[in-house]
């Protein structure tokens, strides 16, 4: 992921990459104790502009990270907005970009919450990330024998740091075994997300999807992708409970993300899905997804943020 960033945005001003630094004693190194954001700004070349995509949705998110771990953020959602604009003015990119604001607890006691108790840092990290050769040949998955995190025990709602220790097991585990990114099982044995993207399967021409409640980050990409198949395709969506063996009789798959953006998934588990191929109702849903992130339909453009314009606005 580390490619080509020069600065990082932290506490407040951007600074070089070898300056932002954290002290091995903080909280976030010793537990794990930080939450985070991985958002994405696209280009569009029709339009000459970087635009965040649903940025504002990525900072609601975050707030509810922080409400559940009972942190407070010492930045306001414009200080952050301005803070991830001003980055990626800094090195001027104009491709892709993924952007990560990440909160976190320094050194202090490690019970400590309140922010006179315990100190919180807030940085801001960008690279810039083009999509991957698999999102046009599909990828094969497996389901892993690693279950994801349940609710009671550490929530998977919460974008915390933490969690990702699970989402490592069983990425590691499929990678070692062959497989691209696995499915995980929630401890009731019902399908719940990958360590790093939601899931989304087409039986008999409606897209289903496990609901909310089934141990899943709430992703935006996945209300995104049901917005568009519903009042867009014209797809009807189901969110509810999926069984392991649906994934070897539906007839397309995909794991959708910020990062993973509209993946096709070609075969779980050895099970070929559909014709071994990326099916029609992923391939059109992932170019409209990208038309959409560009710019290139009015009605949504409220979810985009442009970076260039909008600096402009600051200076
Ligand atoms: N689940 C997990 C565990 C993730 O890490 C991500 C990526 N943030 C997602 C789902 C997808 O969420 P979003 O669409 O908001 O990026």
């Amino acid at each position: 992921m580390v490619q080509d960033a020069d600065f990082v945005w932290m506490d407040g001003e951007v600074v070089p990459w070898a300056a932002a630094t954290i002290h091995v004693a903080s909280e976030a190194m010793l537990r794990g104790a930080s939450i985070f954001e991985g958002e994405r700004a696209y280009w569009s070349a029709e339009h000459d502009e970087l635009y965040l995509f649903r940025h504002e949705e990525h900072l609601q998110r975050l707030r509810q990270s922080a409400r559940v771990m009972r942190m407070s953020i010492p930045f306001t959602d414009a200080e952050i907005t301005a803070g991830c604009v001003e980055l990626i003015r800094r090195h001027g990119w104009r491709d892709s970009v993924h952007l990560r604001p990440v909160v976190y607890f320094g050194e202090g006691d490690a019970h400590a919450f309140r922010p006179q108790d315990i100190r919180t840092g807030v940085f801001i990290l960008a690279f810039q990330r083009s999509s991957k050769p698999s999102l046009f040949s599909g990828i094969r998955s497996c389901v892993s024998t690693w279950r994801r995190n349940p609710d009671v025990a550490a929530p998977s709602r919460v974008k915390s740091a933490a969690n990702y220790h699970n989402a490592r097991l069983a990425q590691v585990e499929a990678s070692l075994n062959g497989f691209g990114t696995p499915v995980m099982l929630n401890l009731a044995g019902k399908v719940s997300e990958s360590p790093g993207s939601c899931f989304m399967m087409v039986r008999k021409g409606t897209v289903v999807t496990p609901p909310v409640t089934a141990d899943i980050l709430e992703s935006i990409t996945r209300e995104t992708l049901i917005t568009l198949l519903r009042d867009e395709m014209g797809v009807p969506v189901l969110e509810r409970d999926i069984d392991r063996s649906e994934l070897y009789v539906c007839d397309e798959a995909l794991f959708c993300g910020s990062g993973q953006e509209v993946q096709p998934i070609v075969s779980i588990d050895h099970y070929e899905i559909g014709a071994g191929t990326p099916g029609p109702i992923t391939a059109a849903l992932q170019k409209l997804y990208f038309e959409v992130a560009r710019g290139l339909h009015e009605r949504y453009r409220h979810w985009l943020t442009p970076v260039y314009r909008q600096a402009a606005m600051v200076e």
